[in-house]
């Protein structure tokens, strides 16, 4: 791996854990040329997963977007690190997305495994990211769809 300061590519694993429930690893790093010791967080490859959308176009697979989409949701999360929430979250949505073994899956797909991760854990942040996802623009419409996710409406 090259060195994200002096860009050589001669770095040494200096040591290696598991994180995040073992959806990715840890492992910090030294560049044998400039001496610089950092981390570097390596996480399943989904780079090559195509989601086809509602429309019946498809587009490849980013974490950013689902990254942003969940941050996003948890805009009045309270309570502790939204980063490192939203991470965990986004980071364990990825493992289950990998464990279907699949190189296609649908938006809708991905909107639900994302609901049931959010269900468990926090119902506030689960509520903007239904209105979020499923482009919800009006109450009736909001409650419509919260009575199909959600046990106590
Ligand atoms: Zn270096």
């Amino acid at each position: 791996m090259e060195c994200p300061f002096c860009c050589k590519p001669s770095t040494q694993i200096v040591n290696t854990r598991p994180t995040y429930a073992n959806s990715a690893v840890w492992r910090r790093r030294r560049c044998l040329n400039c001496g610089t010791i950092f981390t570097t967080h390596e996480v399943a490859d989904l780079s090559h997963l195509v989601v086809i959308k509602k429309s019946g176009k498809s587009e490849m697979f980013s974490h950013i977007k689902l990254y942003s989409g969940i941050y996003r949701a948890a805009v009045g999360f309270k309570g502790g690190s939204k980063e490192k929430l939203v991470d965990k979250i986004t980071r364990e949505i990825e493992k289950e997305i990998v464990s279907l073994k699949t190189k296609k899956i649908t938006s809708e797909q991905i909107g639900e495994i994302v609901l049931n991760k959010l269900r468990v854990a926090q119902s506030g942040t689960f509520l903007r990211f239904l209105a979020y996802y499923k482009d919800i623009t009006n109450e009736a419409q909001l409650k419509r769809e919260l009575t199909k996710y959600l046990p106590f409406t």
